[in-house]
């Protein structure tokens, strides 16, 4: 999951919940596995401790982002969540590669699982998370509807171990449970590469998803009274609360009271597309900038 999960909305008792049944369900999930012998389980059991990962994250997060600024962290803590999410990324990364290398013996020489243990926890699988759904269902923010519907993929996952115990229960084919495990692998590590690319993004300071640079650029452009615009970053603190900065060109009668003006003018519209952090320079036409060719 769910480098979105960290959001301002959920309460933090909440989360603590969360994290909790992700916790004991994880544990759950190693213990059934081994158990029942079937490493489709032991995959999933994966998935759900980078859950636990994230989910923990989260709720550290929310306790500490309530400190806010600090003398040290002049802009917050909001940038911790990509630590949280290269942490996730790793354990998701190193867990699938451990899952991928038994799951291939077990391609080569298939032992037999214990079906009834694995049907069961199958069913008490869709449950926790189906409940999981409806209830989220209900909320309207957009982190709620992003759990979701990761929790949507787990049920999926959920059921496509439950079918496979149940074809295993019928027909003699061992090998389904290590293709079930590889198959839950391979979609952990897609979902993983994808954050990755995300998460570096982010952290290379890459202009966020969803900003139009030029659109940004040219809005300030069409501002009475700014002759040109020069020297603008645009990033993101955590992929959510994105930063801009720039210089200003502004003809050499302008007063005070239309710089205030014009200042107020661009952080609203900014605000409009997703840039609430913004820090404008002004500069007078012909004014030497130290920073124009840069
Ligand atoms: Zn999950
Ligand atoms: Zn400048």
């Amino acid at each position: 999951m769910h480098d979105h999960i960290h959001h301002h909305h959920q309460g933090t008792e909440n989360i603590k919940m969360a994290f909790f049944l992700n916790l004991v369900f994880t544990i759950i999930e190693v213990f059934g596995g081994i158990f029942t012998n079937s490493v489709a389980i032991v995959t999933d059991a994966v998935h759900d401790l980078g859950d636990t990962v994230t989910i923990g994250f989260s709720w550290y997060l929310e306790k500490i982002s309530k400190k806010k600024r600090t003398k040290d962290f002049s802009y917050g803590y909001t940038r911790f969540s990509l630590l949280a999410a290269i942490i996730n990324i790793n354990v998701l990364a190193l867990g699938s590669v451990f899952v991928l290398k038994e799951s291939i013996e077990r391609l080569m020489s298939p032992e037999p699982c214990n079906l009834e243990g694995m049907m069961a926890l199958g069913v008490l699988g869709v449950l926790f998370n189906g409940v999981a759904v409806l209830k989220l269902k209900k909320g309207h923010s957009e982190n709620e509807r992003v759990v979701m519907l990761h929790l949507l993929e787990d049920v999926l996952g959920w059921v496509a171990i439950l079918i496979g115990a149940v074809v295993m229960y019928f027909v003699d084919v061992p090998i389904l449970d290590p293709i079930l495990s590889i198959s839950i692998a391979c979609y952990i590590l897609y979902g993983a590469s994808k954050n990755l690319k995300r998460t570096l993004s982010i952290f290379l300071q890459g202009v966020p998803k969803g900003v139009n640079m030029e659109m940004v650029t040219k809005m300030i452009k069409q501002e009475a009274n700014v002759l040109d615009v020069h020297d603008v970053h645009l990033w993101s603190l955590d992929g959510d609360y994105n930063v801009l900065t720039a210089h200003i060109i502004v003809p050499e009668k302008t007063t005070m009271q239309d710089l205030a003006y014009l200042k107020k003018e661009i952080h609203t519209k900014l605000k409009e597309h997703k840039v609430p952090h913004a820090t404008l320079e002004f500069e007078l036409y012909k004014e030497n900038c130290h920073l124009e060719a840069h």
